[in-house]
């Protein structure tokens, strides 16, 4: 529109949505493919067919089994465990699968305090609240932060819950270039004076909100950075350690640990326990003042069903693993496990000429397909060879941007890489999508 376009955004929008819909309506087969088993470093995909001019896909009984490249099972918890599972199944036993109940009502129980203060113990703050939900933690809870007269700088690759918190806050949102703390600095530098003080400004309060790790990117969060320039104009910051907490760091504590930062310079942690923990739901560490305010004012507290029992107690579980608190050194051993295996599957992707975003010790590596066009071959072409992976394209990511997107575990051996390692080079080749020169082996 800058440039006198107005009116063409909608029309290439439109364009993208149609094409987007007629090509994925072809490829639904590379997308939400049923599994029938645990998401753990292997998995038993169930086979479909289409009987009906490829419109529908049936599913039958039979299943293959599969290298999984795509889960956020980063430690490998979701797999059965010799710590965690015994006691799951216990606290199934005597909770049942559900409290039935809001927390206020009959929904806490003593595994949801214990849960609660385990987290804030963890990412190192004074209190957390947890909820059903990673994305209903972000999507709740940013409007219980924030509302009309405040304003929120978002990172313009941010996950759509954030998105969606953010646009239902009513502050007023700007976006700031991905990962770009220069480009913030510019942002806020146009709307409030550098030193301003809070009470001076027209917004009530500014918002930074960020991630640890980008989940389409691969990228860690230059929280250093973006902590300082917020510093310097007095502006809050929000993490979302989604894919990064209990992932990264020497003893598992996210992008903080990672990269030298005080929890105490970050206001509001919140995270997911979907990835690392392989349980279900969410939440927000902050000081005991801003918890005690979302418990009081928080819908998705007052008005949602609290966290399952047996979910709460695999994430109670998997800390105390992490943690070493269950007599063992199993933890520490996950943590050095993953990052061996990110940094050797991202160092021998590129060598064989894969375009791999990302930085190191991240366990999300995409690989870049570019024209959407190649993921069906991808995809179908490594599922053949029984491995399983995960790809995404427009909305996720803009149309021509598409990418298999690979997750790396703990629960992965040296040999199921390896394999992955072998099939994804085979598959690219044939494919096309080696966009550089591959490296010659160093013997
Ligand atoms: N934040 C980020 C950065 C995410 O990637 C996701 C989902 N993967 C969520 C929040 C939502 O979490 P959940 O899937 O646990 O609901």
């Amino acid at each position: 529109t800058s440039k006198g376009l107005k009116g063409y955004a909608p029309i290439c929008l439109g364009l993208e949505d149609f094409y987007t819909r007629r090509l994925y309506l072809r490829i639904q087969d590379c997308f939400s493919r049923p599994i029938a088993s645990a998401p753990d470093a292997w998995i038993d995909v169930v086979e479909r067919y289409s009987n009906d001019n490829n419109k529908t896909l049936h599913r039958t009984s039979n299943t293959t089994k599969c290298l999984n490249l795509g889960s956020y099972n980063y430690l490998g918890f979701a797999a059965a465990d010799e710590y965690c599972t015994p006691r799951v199944i216990e606290s199934l036993k005597k909770y049942s699968s559900s409290t039935c109940s809001i927390r206020v009502d009959g929904g806490t129980t003593d595994l949801h305090n214990e849960l609660e203060e385990l987290v804030a113990r963890f990412v190192g703050k004074p209190a957390a609240i947890t909820f059903g939900m990673g994305y209903v933690t972000n999507s709740a809870i940013i409007p219980i932060l924030i509302g009309k007269g405040g304003l929120i700088i978002s990172d313009s690759l941010n996950h759509n819950s954030i998105v969606n918190g953010a646009r239902g806050s009513g502050a007023a949102v700007r976006v700031f270039q991905h990962n770009n703390p220069s480009h913030l600095e510019e942002v806020l530098r146009e709307l409030i004076a550098e030193g301003q003080p809070r009470t001076h400004r027209p917004w009530k309060k500014i918002i930074v909100i960020v991630e640890g790790i980008y989940s389409m990117e691969g990228e860690l969060c230059q929280l250093p950075e973006i902590i300082s320039v917020c510093k310097k104009y007095k502006a809050y910051t929000y993490l979302d350690e989604a894919h990064s907490i209990g992932a990264v760091g020497k003893t598992g504590r996210g992008v903080c640990e990672l990269l030298g930062v005080d929890p105490a310079d970050v206001d509001i942690m919140m995270g997911t326990f979907t990835k690392s923990f392989g349980s279900c739901g969410g939440y927000i560490a902050a000081s005991k003042e801003i918890i005690r305010y979302l418990k009081y004012s928080c819908p998705a507290h007052l008005y949602a069903t609290s966290m399952s029992p047996p979910a709460v107690q695999q994430v109670i579980s998997a800390i105390k693993v992490i943690l070493g608190e269950d007599g063992s050194s199993r933890g520490a051993q996950k943590l050095a496990h993953i990052r061996e295996n990110s940094n050797f599957f991202r160092s021998e992707l590129q060598k064989m000429g894969f375009e791999v975003l990302g930085d190191s010790d991240s366990p999300v590596m995409p690989i870049m397909l570019y024209n959407p066009a190649k993921i069906p071959a991808f995809s179908r072409e490594c599922l053949k060879q029984n491995v399983a992976v995960v790809t995404v394209a427009f909305p996720a990511t803009p149309l021509l941007l598409a990418r298999a997107r690979i997750c790396i575990s703990a629960a992965h051996s040296k040999e199921d890489l390896i394999k992955g390692l072998e099939v994804i080079s085979k598959v690219g080749d044939l494919v096309g999508i080696k966009y550089f020169p591959a490296e010659p082996p160093n013997h």
